[in-house]
């Protein structure tokens, strides 16, 4: 549908930034602040204000956020006298003054000098919004916003909506402003009411407002109230649907897809348990391999998600698994998302069944091929009974006798519609355990999996010595040096981690560079080697490998380590800029340590000059080694509008208003309402709940939802 105002060219943008194309996309495109902007200041005022301090409380928003350091946000009403281009080349630049009857201001833009010229006329009065700084004692507004009074609608609060762009939008004079310009348009355009998308019943229990007027106030909230209406409103629908989504889903699995009755607990079992393990298992996998067992003998097809942080024991929870599969005359794969940790686990297994007469075979993209003309013939006569490998293993002439369960390590490198194509590999879908060390908070867990059972070790093997994380800034390394040679004479292997921010990818490389010269230098007695992402598969799994052997004592890296390579000898993990991680990352990181029976380090080395939120992240990691407690944190910290933030924590649907972190409470009240619901009507069928039936097949046709059905 085609969106008043904006071209082409715009549209193309909203499609590729927001995957935004109707007038529907864009008025469920909320904002994700509010700033007051009922108060209108004095350029004398400003003037003041930025010598003698603002009161913080001026234009902190709705959501709390404060500006830390900065000045805030202001408005100014006044008029532009003239401008003026200065500087050559990338300091090219074009300032304005812009008086009022108390004094006057500059302004100052980087870019579209020539537009904003043509879009702002001196002598006009506008309404200034922005933000001002102090450079050389002088006071300047960057890039501010300037309209017209009569465009400045915001009914009588004041409260003005502030809308996530990226940075091509802006670039294309799509900032927060336009996009609300464009909802404007939109909302004038629609004069009847916007069709109500929750029963009746529903609306009247819970006492919400209509979604017309619930999607009016979230743009152009008439009062305090009504937007907190309107935010209470949309986010119980938001998450009653995504509930009612999730658990019909499930319900309609059940019912559809049966499972292989694993009845039998035999030899391969036993007789590892008893003769090849040489240790107790912990009582949480103890209690997971019940789960596990009970899961597979309903007649339904598992599906779990095996949670528990690195080191927790999950591997053999995974082995334990694959030997009741064998007892039942099935096979087993396991899945890993990288050669090397095919490769090692591999090893792993074969050496903790050795003696057990199991045949166990390795399959990667290396596998030579004589090897794979033994090896798939093998596997398709079920001589081969346990197989390890890679994305290998689900290409189509791997072919099984009688695949029984899958097991997929570290599900985040896995694609869902790479998983679903090992569910073909058999006539009756195999059962499917997946692992991850990546802890999800719980109320996560119950969004993005409740569809997936999850089960989850909380309880490390005896004996292990927790990491110790230290902070130290970056100026004192030196003596960090010291602390690290007396580690690496004692035999250990160390780990230093760089950055990598895709905007500066050429910078980040220089840096890690030379990090990596700087570390052969100053460790010229050790073998350093480096990896990165614009390296070659092979080439990092050649670097890869000659850490894991030993051959080099310290590895340069940027987080391509993150996934689960073991090398227990390996006692120090240093990050380097560790302000620019973010929590989960920091605390995969550090989960790279530690696995062997020595005191393990983790060394944080920042910049002195922090922001409060990156000294909480700081704090964090030095107080807790609990990667549950440290997902919750990271949540938390994350504001509702981090865009980045929720690509990077693997949320594979958008929320559009509601906040996992904050909004707990209302998640509970809205799953037990889906669940009420479908109780009474499973397929709903009753003519009160036919809106519902409709909304969830409408969310099923788009994108987003879609991949639920096959997770
Ligand atoms: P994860 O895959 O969860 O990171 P692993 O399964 O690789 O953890 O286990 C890490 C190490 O701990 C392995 O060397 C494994 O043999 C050992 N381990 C696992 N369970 C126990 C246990 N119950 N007691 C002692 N050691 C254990
Ligand atoms: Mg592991």
């Amino acid at each position: 549908m085609y969106l008043p105002g904006v071209g082409p060219r715009k549209a193309e943008i909203l499609k590729k930034e927001l995957e935004i194309v109707s007038w529907e996309d864009m008025i469920y495109y909320f904002p994700y602040k509010y700033i007051d902007r009922s108060k209108i200041f004095k350029v004398s005022e400003i003037q003041r204000l930025c010598r003698t301090g603002f009161d913080s409380q001026i234009f902190s928003d709705l959501n709390g956020e404060r500006t830390e350091k900065s000045f805030p946000y202001i408005q100014l009403k006044g008029r532009i006298r003239s401008y003026e281009t200065l500087g050559e080349g990338y300091k090219r630049r074009l300032t304005a003054e812009f008086y009022d009857d108390t004094g006057v201001i500059d302004l100052v833009w980087f870019q579209q000098i020539k537009a904003i010229q043509n879009m702002y006329k001196p002598g006009t009065e506008y309404i200034l919004f922005g933000k001002p700084s102090v450079f050389n004692k002088n006071i300047s507004i960057a890039h501010p916003e300037l309209d017209t009074e009569d465009k400045f609608l915001n009914g009588e609060t004041g409260l003005q909506g502030q809308y996530n762009t990226t940075e091509r939008m802006k670039n294309a004079f799509l900032p927060s402003r336009a996009v609300q310009r464009i909802i404007t348009v939109i909302l004038e355009n629609i004069k009847e009411s916007l069709p109500e998308t929750l029963p009746n019943y529903i609306i009247q229990r819970f006492h919400v407002i209509p979604l017309d007027k619930a999607l009016r106030n979230i743009h152009f909230p008439l009062s305090t109230a009504l937007l907190q209406q309107a935010q209470y409103r949309l986010k119980l629908e938001e998450l009653f649907y995504l509930q009612l989504h999730i658990l019909r889903t499930t319900k309609y699995r059940e019912k559809r897809l049966g499972g292989f009755r694993f009845t039998q607990v035999g030899d391969c079992f036993n007789r590892f348990y008893y003769r090849n393990l040489t240790f107790e298992l912990t009582n949480a996998q103890k209690r997971v391999v019940k789960e596990i067992r009970r899961d597979m003998n309903n007649g339904r097809q598992m599906n779990r998600l095996l949670q528990g942080d690195v080191g927790s024991g999950k591997t053999l929870v995974a082995l334990l698994t694959m030997l009741i599969a064998l007892d039942n005359g099935f096979q087993a794969a396991l899945m890993a998302p990288t050669e090397i940790l095919a490769t090692q686990h591999y090893e792993t297994l074969k050496e903790l069944l050795t003696g057990l007469d199991i045949e166990i075979a390795l399959l990667t993209g290396s596998t030579r091929k004589k090897q794979r003309n033994k090896l798939l013939p093998a596997l398709k006569e079920g001589i081969i009974q346990i197989i390890i490998g890679t994305h290998a293993l689900i290409e189509d002439t791997v072919v099984f006798s009688n695949l029984g369960l899958v097991v997929i390590d570290e599900q985040h490198r896995f694609g869902v519609a790479q998983r679903a194509r090992l569910w073909k590999k058999n006539t009756i879908p195999p059962h499917i355990l997946v692992m991850t060390a990546t802890p999800i908070p719980r109320t996560l867990a119950m969004t993005l999996y409740g569809d997936l059972d999850v089960s989850i070790i909380d309880e490390l093997p005896p004996g292990r010595k927790p990491v110790k994380t230290i902070h130290i800034y970056s100026e004192k390394r030196a003596k960090l040096y010291e602390s690290i040679r007396q580690q690496l004479r004692q035999g250990r292997q160390v780990y230093i981690v760089y950055p990598l921010i895709a905007e500066s990818e050429t910078m980040d490389l220089k840096n890690l560079t030379e990090g990596f010269e700087t570390t052969k230098k100053i460790f010229p007695e050790y073998s350093v080697c480096m990896i990165h992402g614009k390296m070659k598969p092979a080439e990092k799994e050649s670097e890869m490998q000659k850490f894991v052997s030993g051959e080099t004592q310290i590895m340069v890296a940027t987080t391509v380590i993150e996934v689960g390579v073991n090398v227990p000898n390996a006692s120090v993990m240093i990050i380097e800029n560790a302000e620019r991680f973010g929590l989960s990352q920091l605390h995969q990181l550090r989960g790279r340590v530690g696995r062997g029976a020595d005191q393990s380090f983790c060394i944080l080395l920042t910049n002195y000059e922090l922001s409060e939120n990156t000294r909480r992240r700081i704090a964090i990691m030095t107080e807790t080694n609990d990667g549950f407690l440290i997902a919750e944190e990271d949540l938390k910290l994350r504001g509702p509008g981090d865009i980045d933030g929720t690509q990077q924590s693997g949320i594979a649907f958008n929320l559009k208003i509601a906040d996992l972190a904050h909004d707990g409470q209302l998640l509970s009240l809205a799953r037990d309402l889906a669940q009420e619901i479908l109780e009474d009507d499973p397929l709903l069928q009753k003519p009160e709940n036919s809106l519902l039936d409709q909304q969830l097949n409408k969310m099923n046709r788009s994108r987003q939802m879609g991949w639920f059905m096959i997770s």
